[in-house]
């Protein structure tokens, strides 16, 4: 074989990518999706992700590619939806994706009936609406007919687009794990959970380790898609395993951050973080290992927010060039501006969905340069919580984070994230591939290119040059003192988020 075919199946575009034996990436492609939105609902056509994987395989035979060599396809992709599909594993409705927020009631009584310290001691996370299995409970209380209807409720896009080529129901550990209902231990469905709610556990679909073959495309999906009938097909891994696996993050105690829209902070461990900080537990491609990961609800949304407010009005390309450049020429290090950047709320380690932003320390000499530069800043020091959290120790200079996200390509915002961090800031060059290339490495055992995933991710941080940012130690005192009172601003002003 000369390729694997790895496809990440995310919210605003599915990337196919062909990958070789020496982790090179050819024929990338993207192809993009529609988000259904009304009110609280977001929802996404099922279809549409098969149809890119279609259009996708589509171009690589246009160019002489050929089916037969492509050894094995592997698969990441958005955790924490419900597809309810039917017994010719078409979608019942639309999938309901992980942003939805219908389900609330259902995971408030799933907590008030199952106990909070159950569910964490059970399935080392929280519950909330966003998960799974209150969706599904949505859909049996408001949606009977689909609910009975169900043949499986799969977890990840990628579980539908691996049944339209197979014909096998199956979800991998790390989605498994943002349901609410799989044991962090046994990596199984906790089935008197789902009894209770009448959910049988033959319509979950079966629980596979992420470098398994589910299956090898049928007749129908080679028709459709043109890959060679036969062909292996990789259970896959939730998106958060994927860029871990793609950051080359693999060994206790390595660290990196994703700094998109939204953002996280995760490493990997043998143990598990405790989940009443804001903190997860996601089950990792080897049993006994998890991925600890800090949410972050306010990351690139809040650079956009300052790109379009004090740079140009909008946050285009030029707006975010012109952006940098202000930041890179602002003085830092000589006065008190903060700014606290719950735009949206906050998830960890604050928990609190009415928080929201605000400035502190404005004064008739602060320019809108140095409001844009500490929104920048309010980020970092919020992800500087979430680095000592994961790491379970005050940030210093041995620590060493690797940056991936879009908001990598601000390089302002990597030089005041080492600053405020106080450490090594990473940043992969085309990070935008690590997802694909994390399941791509899935395939690798069973091309026989590599035998661990420990070696794997050691060939994947050597890939490509990596762009470092080193603390000033100039301004390590200001960002300290500056962190310190950072920590504060929360408490201080809770009580009127409250009112
Ligand atoms: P998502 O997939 O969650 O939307 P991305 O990884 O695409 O996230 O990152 C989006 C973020 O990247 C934006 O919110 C912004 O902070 C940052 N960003 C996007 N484009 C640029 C750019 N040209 N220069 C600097 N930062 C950018």
């Amino acid at each position: 074989m000369k390729y694997i075919a790895s496809f990440d199946i995310g919210t605003t575009n599915v990337k196919g990518m062909l990958v070789t034996s020496d982790a090179g990436i050819f024929l990338e492609k993207n192809v993009e999706l529609k988000v259904l939105r009304y009110g609280d609902f977001v929802e996404q056509e099922p279809e549409q992700w098969y149809d890119a994987v279609k259009q996708i395989a589509a171009s690589w035979f246009k160019v002489g590619i050929k089916p037969s060599d492509i050894g094995v396809l592997t698969f990441s992709g958005q955790m924490q939806d419900c597809i309810p599909v039917g017994d010719d594993l078409r979608p019942l409705r639309p999938a309901i994706l992980y942003a939805d927020g219908r389900a609330t009631e259902q995971s408030a009584r799933l907590i008030a009936e199952l106990g909070e310290d159950r569910i964490h001691e059970r399935t080392e996370n929280h519950m909330d609406g966003s998960l799974t299995f209150p969706k599904i409970l949505w859909l049996k209380e408001r949606e009977e007919e689909t609910f009975r209807a169900a043949k499986s409720f799969l977890v990840s896009s990628k579980d539908y687009v691996v049944a339209r080529l197979t014909g096998a129901c199956a979800t991998d550990p790390t989605s498994a794990a943002t349901t609410g209902c799989m044991d962090a231990r046994t990596r199984a469905w906790v089935n008197a959970w789902l009894d209770r709610s009448c959910v049988t556990a033959d319509k979950m679909p079966a629980i596979v380790p992420s470098d398994q073959v589910v299956g090898t495309i049928h007749a129908e999906g080679a028709a459709e898609t043109g890959f060679a009938p036969g062909t292996p097909v990789l259970c896959g891994i939730g998106d958060a395993g994927a860029a871990t696996l793609g950051a080359g993050v693999y060994e206790d105690g390595e660290i990196y951050a994703y700094l998109g829209t939204t953002g996280w902070v995760a490493s990997a461990t043998s143990g598990y973080i405790d989940v009443r900080s804001g903190a997860f537990n996601l089950a990792y491609v080897e049993e006994g290992r998890q991925i600890a990961i800090a949410p972050l609800s306010n990351a690139g949304n809040a650079h956009q927010w300052a790109v379009s407010t004090f740079g140009g009005g909008r946050a285009d390309l030029l707006s975010y060039k012109q952006f940098d450049r202000s930041v890179e020429q602002t003085e830092r290090g000589t006065d008190d501006v903060l700014f606290l950047p719950y735009l949206n709320g906050e998830r960890c380690p604050v928990q609190d969905a009415n928080a929201s932003g605000c400035f502190i320390g404005l004064k008739p000499t602060t320019t809108k340069e140095r409001m844009g530069t500490a929104v920048l800043e309010g980020v970092a020091y919020s992800m500087r919580q979430l680095l000592e959290l994961v790491a379970g120790r005050p940030s210093d200079a041995s620590l060493r984070v690797t940056l991936i996200g879009g908001g990598a390509k601000s390089k302002s915002w990597c030089r005041i994230l080492a600053d405020a961090l106080g450490c090594e800031i990473a940043v992969p060059e085309d990070s935008q591939y690590l997802p694909s290339l994390g399941a791509a490495a899935l395939g690798f055992r069973h091309a026989g290119w590599s035998g661990d995933f420990a070696a794997i991710c050691r060939k994947y941080k050597g890939l490509g040059t990596v762009e470092t940012f080193a603390p000033d130690e100039a301004l390590r005192a200001y960002y300290d003192r500056q962190y310190g009172k950072f920590k504060k601003i929360y408490p201080a002003v809770a009580p009127l988020f409250a009112e």
